[in-house]
């Protein structure tokens, strides 16, 4: 069966006024009713419409459509541009489409009964906003590239098969991936992700996707944390459920994203994808509290807790950013659990570089990604001291946890670099179907980083 999608400022609508009242009470953003036989979807008038809004009303449409059993759904040009008079018409397609896409999302690998279905989008009368709508469709294949990489579970996504999932996704592209197995990590001094790893039967790994669509640009390192299962470690986490923590990759999803997109779409910029992977696990190899790890960089880190192993890892992604001489670097990280407590789960934070934060702010609020700009407070440096190391992985003090994270982190920032850090803790995941969102991974980050990157580029 097809549907077709129309606007309620549609005369057909308008001129009776029975069914014109029936849509106006009737519940949510759009209302689907039978006209004249054919099932018709009424998207109701917009109080100053935004792209959000139309990425989250295009996602509902196609889960909602999807339930119905339709099997195309048909929007016209002339009915989109006069829906939503208000926007640009190429721009309204291109996040129609993509929030349609990701609405559409299903991760039932492990579902025995589902079958994954979908209601296809069929344009009509849109021949001059093609390349909108293509682009749309790579932002959304984007975001769900990082939603399947966070979705998947440990034993099939850890770090001796996820370096394969990223350069199986990347072949036959204009990106190069790089991958460091353990001998190599060690070669390199690596030695905060050979630690985190100790106590994982899966050997560690990183992974470098590099893709350069002009030379002229300067180089943008994006660092994103890769820890396929985080138990806390020796410094075991409790909880009625952990199954969360296979999402603590979250920010190497974010990472691999952007490159899909940037890739994909083509963009003059120079970027370099630089992802530590480990699995964090109590052993009697493990890493254990009290002992110091030693970074190429001269640095002497007390782990006082096992469980800050992201900071630990994403530590040597900042290192190696700086030997490839990055102009940019952007590390993202599910690190903080305080970073929900500050900002809640609609929004990351953004550290770092302030200028640079408030461009990042901007772009979020455009595309989806939300970020609100965090202070790095020198006066809780203090509180990483430690008594015989340089420096603790943990904070002496139960406050400001974010906080002291993102400034474990820039005492590893090279000095050559701009950086931001992205605490992405509490959007990783959604609670439940929502507009663009299906419950579980977000996707959260892809196309941030990458519109990021391609604004500093220009
Ligand atoms: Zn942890």
């Amino acid at each position: 069966m097809k549907a077709y999608i129309t606007f309620s400022s549609n005369s057909r609508i308008e001129n009776d006024e029975k069914l014109k009242s029936f849509i106006q009470n009737s519940e949510g953003d759009f209302t689907t009713i039978l006209l004249d036989e054919n099932v018709c979807v009424v998207i109701k008038p917009l109080k100053k419409a935004s792209y959000e809004q139309v990425r989250n009303i295009a996602g509902s449409i196609a889960r909602d459509l999807r339930k119905r059993k339709i099997e195309t759904a048909l929007l016209e040009g002339a009915v989109l541009e006069s829906g939503l008079s208000e926007l640009n018409k190429g721009e309204a397609a291109r996040a129609f489409i993509e929030g349609w896409e990701l609405g559409s999302y299903q991760f039932l690998t492990y579902k025995s009964d589902a079958k994954a279905s979908k209601t296809e989008l069929e344009w009509v009368g849109c021949e001059d906003i093609q390349s909108f709508i293509v682009e749309g469709k790579i932002r959304a294949q984007a975001v769900s590239l990082s939603r399947d990489l966070m979705n998947e579970i440990p034993s099939k996504l850890n770090p001796e098969t996820y370096p394969d999932v990223l350069s199986s996704a990347f072949k036959d592209t204009a990106a190069k991936v790089t991958v460091y197995r353990k001998a190599q990590l060690e070669a390199m001094e690596m030695n905060g992700v050979l630690e985190v790893c100790k106590g994982s039967k899966y050997e560690p790994a990183f992974v470098e996707i590099s893709y350069c669509g002009d030379d002229t640009k300067p180089l943008v390192a994006l660092v994103g944390k890769g820890v396929t299962f985080d138990t806390g470690g020796i410094s075991l986490k409790s909880g009625r459920d952990i199954s969360d923590m296979k999402m603590d990759m979250g920010g190497s999803a974010a990472v691999a994203g952007a490159m899909k997109l940037i890739v994909e779409s083509k963009a003059k910029v120079n970027v370099v994808a630089l992802i530590p992977i480990v699995e964090n696990m109590p052993d009697r190899d493990s890493l254990i509290p009290s002992e110091v790890i030693r970074y190429k960089n001269g640095l002497n880190v007390q782990v006082g807790n096992t469980d800050a192993e992201g900071r630990l890892i994403l530590a040597d992604g900042l290192i190696r950013a700086g030997e490839l001489k990055a102009k940019y670097i952007v590390d993202i990280a599910t690190l903080t659990g305080a970073i929900g407590n500050a900002l809640g789960s609609k929004l990351a934070g953004v550290f770092g570089n302030e200028d640079l934060s408030d461009v990042m702010k901007k772009i979020g609020a455009e595309n989806g990604d939300h970020v609100w700009p965090m202070p790095l407070v020198d006066a809780y440096d203090s509180y990483l001291k430690s008594d015989y190391a340089d420096f603790n992985n943990i904070s002496a003090k139960g406050e400001a946890g974010s906080i002291t994270a993102g400034l474990f982190l820039r005492r590893f920032v090279p000095k050559t670099a701009q950086w931001l850090h992205i605490d992405m803790a509490a959007v990783a995941q959604s609670s439940g179907d929502s507009g663009y969102y299906t419950k579980a991974a977000t996707g959260f980050g892809a196309r941030l980083l990458a519109d990021f990157t391609k604004k500093i580029s220009e």
